[in-house]
């Protein structure tokens, strides 16, 4: 099967103002990426989950991370009998479930209500610079970055603050930009009832400039444009606002 619509672009931006595009973003090979969705739909640009995900109830949930959050700590040569260390483990663990990762439960999904307007029927509605933190699944450290989204009312409207809400919540999981985009761009033309989404994402992600090559000022951007996007005249009309 293969999954309509998706179109994806990834540029690297070296932070000198140059853009160029490439195949290879963080460690993903696209092309790769574009077999996987070609051949495994449902699972290419769904979170990987098992399907015992949701078996344990969050409070289970906090108590297995802090066993081995401590575990971890402690093999690293930490006393956990400071006090300033003693309560980590909780705290890590309670952040996990309850804040950066609570998007991975479908029952934090925000719950959305569209309502009728038809002075904006066929109007473009543009939101740009809608932050979000996130996390690489690769290396388990921040990805930081900003969201931009339009999309053509078929004469229902959104409140903006429901696309914020929609970043968060996928922003709240271990996660790939690509897919990140993708997820928000295919939630929103679920509720939104129309194909007319752009979404493009620029994010830093801290796994590239803490570690590895440390470069500080390169970020990655990612679009993924459907229905009138996909016209070049609509497509420019959202990039010029979005500068
Ligand atoms: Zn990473």
């Amino acid at each position: 099967m293969k999954q309509n619509g998706i179109s994806l672009n990834t540029l690297h931006r070296n932070g000198k103002g140059s853009d160029q595009n490439v195949t290879e973003a963080n460690g993903y090979d696209l092309e790769l990426i574009e077999q996987i969705g070609d051949e495994h739909v449902g699972s290419s640009y769904d979170t990987p989950l098992r399907e015992d995900a949701f078996d344990m109830n969050d409070a289970d949930k906090v108590k297995k991370i802090e066993y081995h959050f401590r575990q971890i700590m402690e093999t690293m040569g930490l006393d956990l009998t400071d006090d300033s260390l003693s309560g980590t483990p909780h705290r890590v663990a309670k952040m996990y479930v309850k804040e950066i990762f609570s998007g991975l439960d479908p029952k934090n999904m925000p719950n959305i209500k569209l309502f009728e307007n038809k002075y904006q029927y066929n109007e473009m509605l543009v939101e740009k610079d809608i932050s979000f933190y996130s996390n690489c699944e690769h290396h388990f450290v921040p990805i930081i970055g900003k969201a931009h989204v339009a999309y053509i009312s078929s004469g229902k409207v959104i409140g903006l603050s429901k696309i914020n809400r929609v970043v968060q919540y996928f922003a709240k999981r271990p996660q790939v930009q690509e897919r990140l985009n993708v997820q928000i761009a295919e939630k929103l033309k679920e509720v939104l009832e129309t194909e007319d989404i752009a979404v493009v994402i620029d994010a830093k992600h801290l796994c590239v400039s803490m570690r590895g090559v440390e470069d500080i000022s390169s970020s990655t951007v990612t679009a993924h444009y459907s229905g009138k996007f996909k016209n070049e005249q609509t497509r420019n009309e959202f990039l010029n606002y979005i500068g």
